[in-house]
Parts: structure tokens; sequence; C-alpha cells
């Protein structure tokens, strides 16, 4: 190409200020003005063109240099050797160009290579003479760095003496000073508690951390140094293979990562790294990529260095997590317990490896602490496998609104609420709530509920659109439209029959899993199980339910002032006694059995032939099968949720008010007014001793 147009170059100067100001405030202010999405894509966009114009490269390209110049409050340093930066890749296509490169070389051979993970910290390059500690410096500019040393003596793991007998005369060791992730957090907590503004993510902490002009405070600051390399070393030999220059650094005391190996060819890298973008959620110390070095010294010395990197070296970096793009507009999604979910659509941007065009906003409690308005530039965070979120406002954009709640549900118009101190705003439609409810089913069928195979969340969307289904009932129902289910599109015969034998496998299951399919706000998998556990059967379970909210009022009227003796009441038996049932919890429970259409739903799956055996009594002994229960005052040798249980085991059901059809009143002492009701009705009265009999007596 020839001279370049004014207008590119004026682009390209712009673009280098731009990317100069950036590299300040984030390595020499440790507080970054942009994602690093962003930084990089605009360096990305200086390169093509420096490509193209190679006349426009200046020697303070930010393309040329490693950095940003130290900064005046340290003493400056000059390093023994450069400590550069690193070329980097984002696919397999330019790592393979890189392989490929770096064999033509050596005539084409496969090349071993040291492959490492890329910590996100910061770099620091330790001076030992004699074996000692002298010097510890920042990177720099990548030719002068700024003199840490008192805070880098701080570092734990660092070794302040190498440990070995016959040290090098002078020796440089490289690596990246780095804070755990479980670190940062404890640390951000700290700042913000304290009232000072906390670090954006690991990195700048680590940063930030070591360049303090007080020791004392980096000393406060969990750091950990991990060495990578050697720099500079005089009077005593190194080994040739990098690998075996990293075990040697371990040998002398320093932290390496468990994770560097050796790979053959680029198979090896590409086999490393999808190993290590696997792994990399799990570990404690965060990293952004893979580094791939040649592990040979001849090979390495015939590759040599660009400007700002070695040729024989290359980080390939795993997708950003983080970006920033325009919030366009927020929908509010209506989950299976009626809460509101405000989710954000976005202009759409390729984050964490895929596209995204939704991320949720949480809640609107998270919305008005991030001070959040549809128009702005926000940073999207998409971390493994996890849903996109919004995570903060980047800039306040133009033109911008407010986000407010809706006063009615999107999908069914019923009242929207939000109690007093929670954060969560709620359809107060139930399953009158189209959304409400297909997400009831949705769980109701999923595989820890009652895992019917083949009624997925797509299936399900799509039969209740179509008014198949409208109630978990339903379900078991669907063999009734059997025909017209054959005619459904991609359905068939053979389809239609193993969905429909699914569906009848599911009638039998367990208690555990009836109630955690119910969808009981506040009630998981493992809560589900307690309580099955502990009551034994659902009609115990509704039993206690019921005398829960009979006890609220009545602790509530006898001990309206006194707090202490409210919760004495309340967590004496009953649902509080089982373990992780805290009042919210019970509440949930109670009210969930206290509402009509829940008790319809769960008789009408009774009586569709979901049931569950026993939990301690197989079916044919139930001897107090048909028998009603009605307990009232406290017993000496049971507590009232054991006597539950073992009604229940024996096929017997606890209710908690007296009628005409109650077979027994177990009367304990101080009875309440059940007592006189039975006396009343001429139900048969127990104490507790004829109770026991009783039960003794009908036990197998
Ligand atoms: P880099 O951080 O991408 O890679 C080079 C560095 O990796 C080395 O200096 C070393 O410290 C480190 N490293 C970690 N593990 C290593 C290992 N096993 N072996 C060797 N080195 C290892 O490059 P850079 O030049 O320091 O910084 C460029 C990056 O910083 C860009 O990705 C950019 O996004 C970000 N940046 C962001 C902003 C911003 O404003 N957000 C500004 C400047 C730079």
């Amino acid at each position: 190409m020839g001279a370049p147009p004014d207008k590119v170059a004026r682009r390209a100067a712009e673009l280098a200020r731009t990317l100069t100001e950036h590299s300040r405030a984030y390595y020499v202010d440790d507080d970054p003005s942009v994602s690093d999405a962003e930084y990089d894509r605009l360096f990305e966009q200086l390169e093509a063109i420096e490509a193209d114009y190679p006349a426009l490269i200046t020697p303070d390209s930010p393309t040329q240099r490693v950095g940003a110049p130290p900064s005046d409050k340290f003493e400056s340093v000059d390093h023994a050797t450069p400590m550069l930066s690193l070329g980097n890749c984002f696919d397999d296509d330019e790592l393979a160009e890189f392989d490929r490169r770096a064999r033509d070389a050596v005539g084409g051979r496969q090349l071993t290579y040291c492959a490492e993970p890329k910590f996100d910290g910061t770099a620091l390059n330790l001076r030992y003479e004699a074996g000692l500690l002298t010097m510890a410096t920042t990177r720099g500019d990548g030719i002068t760095g700024e003199n840490i040393t008192p805070n880098a003596r701080t570092i734990r793991n660092l070794p302040l003496r190498l440990l070995c007998d016959d040290p090098p005369a002078f020796i440089e060791i490289r690596g990246e000073a780095v804070l755990a992730r479980s670190k940062f957090e404890a640390l951000n907590k700290r700042l913000s508690d304290d009232g000072h503004k906390p670090f954006v993510n690991p990195r700048n902490a680590a940063a930030g951390s070591l360049r303090q002009l007080d020791s004392k405070i980096t000393a406060q600051r969990p750091l950990a140094f991990m060495a990578y390399g050697i720099g500079r070393v005089d009077g005593a030999p190194v080994p040739d293979s990098l690998y075996a220059q990293l075990r040697q650094l371990a040998d002398w005391g320093f932290s390496i990562s468990e994770h560097v190996r050796p790979v053959e060819g680029l198979d090896g890298c590409i086999d490393y790294y999808q190993a290590m973008a696997e792994r990399r959620a799990r570990l404690d110390i965060e990293i952004d990529g893979c580094v791939f070095k040649v592990d040979d010294a001849a090979t390495r010395s015939e590759l040599g260095y660009v400007a700002r990197a070695p040729r024989w070296a290359i980080a390939r970096k795993f997708p950003a997590e983080e970006t920033t793009t325009t919030l366009n507009s927020v929908e509010f999604q209506v989950g299976r317990t009626g809460a509101l979910t405000p989710v954000a659509k976005l202009e759409p941007v390729f984050v964490g490896g895929v596209t995204v065009s939704n991320a949720t906003l949480h809640n609107m409690d998270e919305i008005a602490r991030k001070d959040i308005r549809v128009g702005d530039i926000v940073v999207v965070r998409r971390a493994g496998d996890v849903i996109p979120e919004v995570k903060e406002v980047a800039r306040r954009g133009e033109r911008t609104q407010p986000i407010e709640l809706p006063a009615v549900c999107p999908v069914c118009a019923s009242a929207v609420e939000r109690l007093e101190g929670e954060a969560v705003a709620r359809c107060t439609g139930g399953l009158v709530c189209a959304a409400q409810r297909r997400e009831a089913l949705k769980h109701f069928a999923s595989r820890r509920a009652l895992d019917i195979e083949g009624l997925g969340d797509r299936q399900i969307e799509a039969f209740v659109d179509e008014g198949l289904l409208a109630s978990p009932a339903d379900i078991f129902a669907l063999a009734e439209h059997r025909a017209a289910l054959v005619e459904r599109e991609g359905y068939g015969d053979k389809s239609v029959t193993n969905l429909l034998a699914s569906i009848e496998a599911a009638k039998q299951t367990t208690l555990a899993r009836f109630i955690f399919a119910l969808g009981i706000r506040e009630v998981g998998e493992t809560m589900a199980r307690d309580l099955a556990e502990h009551f034994g059967t659902l009609d115990a379970l509704r039993a206690e339910a019921a005398a829960y909210l009979e006890r609220a009022e009545r602790a509530q009227r006898d001990e309206p002032d006194n707090r202490a003796a409210r919760e004495r009441i309340m967590t004496a038996e009953g649902l509080q006694a089982v373990p992780g049932v805290g009042s919210r919890v019970a509440h949930c429970i109670a009210d969930f059995f206290a509402e009509a259409r829940n008790t319809e739903v769960i008789e009408a799956l009774q009586a569709a032939g979901v049931h569950w055996p026993s939990a301690t009594t197989d079916a044919g002994a139930q001897p107090l099968a048909g028998r009603t229960f009605v307990l009232t005052g406290s017993m000496e040798q049971l507590t009232r949720d054991q006597a539950s249980a073992r009604i229940a085991a024996l096929g017997g059901r606890v209710t908690s008010s007296v009628s005409k059809k109650t077979d027994y009143v177990v009367v304990g002492e101080a009875p309440g007014s059940k007592r006189d009701k039975a006396e009343k009705l001429g139900v048969s009265l127990l104490d507790e001793s004829a109770f026991i009999a009783l039960l003794d007596d009908v036990e197998p």
C-alpha cells in the first residue's frame, strides 16, 4: 500500500493516544478506565492499521511497547535483561499459525512446548545475589521497573534466600504476584467496610497492593508469588529446557504452578488449553489463558524477539469473561414462584465464548445499588456456564431512562407485590399466571422432581400453549389425548408410547421427590428430603403446617411483646423442629398448604394415581389406615412429632382440628379447647398411656 491517507493517520494517532491513556490508568494507577476486551479491541484496530501502513508505526506506539513507564512514586531500576510481554491469540487457527512459524525455524520438525497457565496478576522481577534477595521490581515499561523491594519482602511464599548450597552469583527470577480469588473477596469486603474503594478484580488488587508506598499495607494483603522464568544469570549454569528450569526454581523454594508440563506439538497445546479451560473456574488463582513456550534453548535463540515479545512463546487467551455493551431495554421474566426477574436486553456482544443478548439484572435492589439505567453502557459478565449478568455501569449513556418495576404481571396482569424487606417482587397470580404454571410444570417434571423422561422444558411449553396442560395433574391425563399427540409434528407413535410409559412410571415416586416437585417456596431438594424423613407422610406434614399457623396465631396472641417467648412456642416442635426450617421457611410451607388451590392440586395428583411407598411400613401393614387423630396438650414419652410420625407410619392421619370425622383425640398435659370439643361431639379420648398402648397393639 502507498502513503497512508490523512484520515487513517489521524485514526492511528488517536488510537495510540487513547491506548496510552488507558495503559496509564491500568498499569500506573491500578484503576482501569475500560474493560480488557475494549482495550484489546482498540489495540487490534491499531495493529491492523499499522500492518497496512508500516510507515505509521512510531517507536512509542502501544504496539511496540511493554506496559507503561514507571511511576515517579518509586525509584526506577533497569532490568538486567528486558522483561517483555507475550504475543497472544484467541483461537486454534492463530495458535497453529504460531506453531507453523516456530517449526519453520527448525526445518519443520515437531516442537516440544513448556505449557503453563497464564496467571492473571502483575509481573515481578527478583534479583538474587549470592542466593540473597537484593532487589524486587515491577515490569514497568519492560526496560525500567519500579523498585518495590520492601513490599515484595512481605510476600509469604517468596524465598528471601535461595534454598541451595551453591547459588549463582547473580540471577533474575521472574514471576507473577497474584491474589487468590478467595482472599480477594475478603480484601474487598474489608476495604468497603473501611470506606475505601474496592478493586475491580484480583489482578488490579495484586498490582495495587504491590505498588504501595507503605510496605505495612502490602504486608496486610495476602499476595503470593508464582515463578515462571529466569532472566539474566551469571556464575552458574541453568538447564536448557524451560520445563527443567521451572523444576529448578521449585527446588530453590519457589512456588510454581502444579499444572506446568511439557507438551508435544500443536495437538499437545490444544489438548492442554482445553483441559485448563475446563479447570479454570475451579482454580483459586485466576488465570486468563495458557502460555506455550518453545522448550529447548537452541530453538529459542534461533527464533529471537519482536518489539514487545519473544517469538518463541505465545499466550492462548481464554475468551474474555467481561465486556461492555449498551443496555437497550429491560423485560421482566416470571418464574415458578412468581418472582419477577429483570432481564437486560443488550446490544449483542461476544463474551465468554458466546454471543450474549440477554443478561440477568437480578432484582430491583441490585439495579438501584448499581444505579443502572436503560441506555447505559454496561459491563456484561459471563464466566463458565453461569448465566450472563450485568455487573455494573461502565459509562452513563447519553439518553437514559430509569428501570421501573411493573405494577402488574407482564404475563397475567395480576398485581405485583414486593414484601417489606424482600428484594424480590412477585406476581400474585399463582397458578392463574401462565408463566408460573409453565415454570411449575417444568419443575414438577424435572429430573430431580418426578423425573418424567421425554417431558422436557420444550414439550411443556408447547403443551401449555396448545392447552393440553394447565396443572400438574393434567400430565397424568395426557394418555386421553393420545390421538392428538401422535398427530403433532415431530411426534410419532413410538415417541408418544415412550412418553406415556414414562408418565405412567412416574406415578410411583418417593415422598421426598413429591414434596420437592410441589415447588413450595424455599423448599429445595435437601429440605424436601428432611421433611419427608421427619414427618414420614404427607398428611403428617400437612397437619403440622396447619398446626404451625395456629401456633403462630396463639404465640402472637399470648406473647405479643415477648419475641423470645414467641420463638420458644414456635420452635419447640412441629415444622421448626426440622433442621434448617426457620420461621421464614416454615411460613412458606404453612402458607402453601393453607392455599386451597394447592390442596386441590395435591388431591388431583393422588386421584390420578401418584403415590409413594410409605417410608417405614409396606403398603400391606397399615392398621390405622383411614383413622384420623387430633393431638392436644403435651405428652411425656413422645414429642408431638414422634407421635405424628408413628401414626403416619401405621397409615393413620393427623389433622389439626376436631370434627365429627375425627376418630381419636389424644389428650396430653394441659390440653386446649380441642378436648372440650371432642367431648361435645362424642369423639373417643385417649390419654398418653392409652394412646401408646393402642400404637403398641397395632404395630406389626
Ligand atoms: P499480558 O498480561 O497479556 O501477558 C504478558 C504477561 O503475562 C507477562 O508480563 C507476565 O506478567 C504474565 N504471565 C502470566 N503467566 C505467565 C507465564 N506462565 N509465563 C510468562 N508470562 C506470564 O500482556 P501485557 O502486555 O502485560 O498486558 C496486556 C493485557 O493487559 C491486555 O490483554 C489488555 O487487555 C490488558 N490491558 C488492559 C488495559 C485496560 O485499560 N483495561 C490497559 C492496558 C492493558
